[in-house]
């Protein structure tokens, strides 16, 4: 049995009594923790069940309340290790526990089997009376990284800007700290309320169309003899705000693909860096759009662990995934949703243009996916017969960082078992729609040879 995922634990129902044993595990390898949660219902259930098995392994917990991933992962480079309680987009059911090294990175796969490994084997030592750990409370953990973000952000214009929390952690920080780099700020679904009664986390189409409608009217009422202030932004998280989307001046939910591009161009014409991270199911947006710029555009596995690591790897400075989870090396490890929409204002700054002017530049593609049912204990066989016999179906050999990804001429094509559910996810890019169409139906197949 495992109890991580692709991204810590997360479930439906998270029980207490996996989160007191999680406690309990890490307690045998720190002494030293800081926890912080968003604000679903049961945080503070989860989050003292957690403190309870710290206790009882003899750490010292320092508990920094409700606070974005962000400042989560900047607080732990204080402490050993550092705890968040959240399940990031997830429904407000859900809820989850993700754990950080000091340098602000989510734990590896290998780290989260040793917490698994003790929890299994009940490899616990309870504490001496003596011994047994304390809780303390740090209220200022916010404002030191709110303190540590304005020093890395350089915005002068003064933008206009919709913030959108989905009333979770990203109240606490991010809405402020739009005001405090002189933005004119209108924040929606900002305050706290753990059943996200103003939207679902997820920051997508369905979930922002309050707030994509609320921009275009704003745009569309403003005096157009008001030259001094520009059109308004939107910026949305995610429940924990490692991530964030924008909605442009015309009130178009960005592609994520095409604002990634955007930014990483931004980020080359910048600092003169010219590595570029991402990850297997980005766009080849990204690497038309930074052509004429000679840049190595890298991907890694999914996920921001391979992302973080690769960032080091490679010497770069940013890296993201089209998921809107995006890492700025030059500031911290840990994704951060706040930093990256402050960013955005830089950048529009830096070129002095709209965003939906910048966004326009970026070639678009055709893209397809296709979910293919497949039990977990399948997952396997299939992704090995992928590998083995794609070559004759696409004519080039497979690159296997994450699944199996044929590069083409005038497309690409994605073949993963998915991390959480019972099907194998193939996605397809090509520049035309007959390409596209006839890419997928041959990785469908290729999917479907192993049941013949
Ligand atoms: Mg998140």
């Amino acid at each position: 049995m495992k109890l991580f995922g692709t991204s810590g634990i997360r479930m439906k129902n998270l029980n207490p009594e996996i989160a007191y044993k999680i406690g309990f595990a890490v307690s045998q390898i720190a002494k030293n923790v800081v926890i912080g949660r968003d604000t679903r219902t049961t945080g503070g259930l989860i989050k003292n069940a957690l403190i309870t098995g710290l206790l009882n392994g003899g750490a010292d917990i320092t508990n920094i309340g409700i606070v974005p991933t962000p400042t989560l992962g900047f607080s732990a480079r204080n402490y050993d290790i550092g705890i968040m309680i959240t399940a990031s987009h997830n429904p407000p059911e859900y809820n989850g526990i993700k754990l950080f090294n000091k340098d602000g990175t989510a734990f590896r796969p290998e780290q989260e089997k040793q917490i698994e490994e003790i929890v299994f084997n009940k490899d616990f030592k309870r504490a001496d009376w003596n011994c047994v750990g304390s809780v303390w409370k740090d209220e200022t953990a916010i404002k030191k990284y709110m303190d540590f973000i304005l020093e890395n952000v350089d915005i002068n214009k003064n933008f206009n800007v919709v913030v959108d929390c989905a009333n979770s952690a990203g109240c606490v920080a991010s809405p402020y700290l739009f005001t405090d780099v002189g933005a004119h700020v209108i924040s929606v679904n900002s305050h706290i309320d753990g059943r996200f009664i103003g939207r679902m986390p997820e920051p997508n189409e369905k979930n922002l169309y309050e707030t994509i409608k609320m921009i275009k009217g704003l745009n569309e009422n403003k005096n157009k003899d008001d030259k001094k202030s520009g059109r308004y932004i939107g910026i949305a998280h995610d429940g924990d705000a490692d991530r964030m989307i924008a909605i442009d001046e015309k009130g178009r939910l960005t592609d994520f693909d095409k604002l990634l591009a955007v930014f990483s161009r931004y980020i080359v014409e910048k600092t003169n860096k010219k590595t570029i991270i991402t990850t297997v199911d980005a766009s080849m947006s990204i690497d038309e759009y930074l052509k004429d710029l000679d840049v190595k555009v890298i991907r890694t596995k999914v996920g921001d662990v391979a992302v973080s690591e690769a960032l080091s790897k490679y010497n770069a400075i940013f890296g993201g995934e089209p998921s809107g989870t995006w890492i700025h090396k030059d500031v911290h490890l840990t994704p951060d949703g706040i930093l990256s929409g402050l960013r955005i204002l830089e950048m529009m700054e830096f070129y002095g243009k709209e965003l939906c002017e910048l966004i326009d530049d970026v070639p678009s593609y055709v893209n397809l996916r296709e979910k293919i049912p497949c039990p977990d204990d399948k997952k396997m066989d299939v992704m090995n017969h992928v590998i083995e016999n794609g070559e004759k179906i696409y004519h080039v050999i497979p690159e296997t960082i994450d699944g199996a990804r044929f590069s083409l001429d005038d497309g690409w094509v994605l073949i993963r078992p998915s991390g959480t559910e019972p099907y194998i996810r193939v996605r397809v890019e090509a520049k035309d729609y007959t390409v596209a169409k006839e890419l997928l139906e041959k990785g469908i197949k290729l999917i479907k040879m192993v049941d013949e």
